[in-house]
C-alpha cells in the first residue's frame, strides 16, 4: 500500500518517482470531466477500490488500476491522466460499473477520459492501428478463406469483406482527421 501511495504521489521519470508539485495540477480538470458525457458522477468516488478489485484487466496487468486513474483525475493530474495508456486499456466489461457503491459509472467515465484525451491530441497508437484495419478490411480483422470454409461447414454464409462502405462512414465522420490530429 505504501508503494502504491508513492506511485499516486509521483510521476515516473527515468525509473524513479518524482513528487508532483501543486503547480503541476489543474484544479479545473475535475469540472471538465463532469461536463463530459459519462463523467457526470465522477466526483462521487470515495476511493473504496471495489472497481479495481473487480477489474479483469488488473488481473492481467497489475499496473492497471482504475481507482488510481480516478484518484489522479480527482487531484488534477491532468497531463498524466490524458497521456496515460491505461485509459485506453479498459475492456468495457462493466464489472466495476455494476459494483461501484457510489454509482460512479466508471466504464462511461473511461469513455469520457478518452474523449477528453482526443480533444487534447492524445490518442493511443492502437487506435490508429484499428483505423488502418477498418480501412483495409472494413472490420477489425481479416476474414480468410479458412474462416469462410469453416462458416460453410456450419451452414453460415460466406463473408465478402468490402471496406468501401466503412471507408465512406470514416470519411463522412472525419474520423481519420480526428485521429491524425487534423481537426
Ligand atoms: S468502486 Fe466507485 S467509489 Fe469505489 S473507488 Fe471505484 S469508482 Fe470510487
Ligand atoms: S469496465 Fe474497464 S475499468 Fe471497469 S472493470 Fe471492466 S476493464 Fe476494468
Amino acid at each position: 500500500m505504501g508503494e502504491e501511495r508513492e506511485q499516486e504521489k509521483g510521476k515516473k521519470k527515468s525509473g524513479e518517482f518524482q513528487v508532483i508539485t501543486e503547480d503541476q495540477l489543474d484544479p479545473q480538470f475535475k469540472y471538465e470531466i463532469i461536463k463530459e458525457p459519462g463523467g457526470e458522477n465522477f466526483l462521487r468516488c470515495m476511493q473504496c477500490g471495489t472497481c479495481t478489485a473487480s477489474c479483469p484487466v488488473k488481473a492481467i496487468d497489475p499496473d492497471y488500476n482504475c481507482r488510481r486513474i480516478i484518484r489522479m483525475a480527482l487531484i488534477g493530474d491532468k497531463e498524466s491522466v490524458l497521456k496515460s495508456k491505461f485509459i485506453w486499456m479498459c475492456s468495457t466489461c462493466y464489472s466495476c460499473y455494476e459494483r461501484c457503491p457510489q454509482d460512479v459509472k466508471i466504464t462511461e467515465l473511461m469513455f469520457a477520459l478518452k474523449n477528453i484525451a482526443v480533444k487534447y491530441g492524445y490518442i493511443h497508437p492502437s487506435i490508429k492501428a484499428q483505423l488502418d484495419l477498418l480501412e483495409k478490411f472494413g472490420a477489425l480483422l481479416e476474414i480468410s478463406e479458412f474462416e469462410n470454409r469453416m462458416r460453410e461447414k456450419y451452414g453460415l454464409p460466406k463473408i465478402n469483406q468490402s471496406p468501401e462502405k466503412v471507408k465512406k462512414v470514416l470519411e463522412k465522420e472525419k474520423i481519420k482527421d480526428v485521429i491524425e490530429g487534423d481537426s
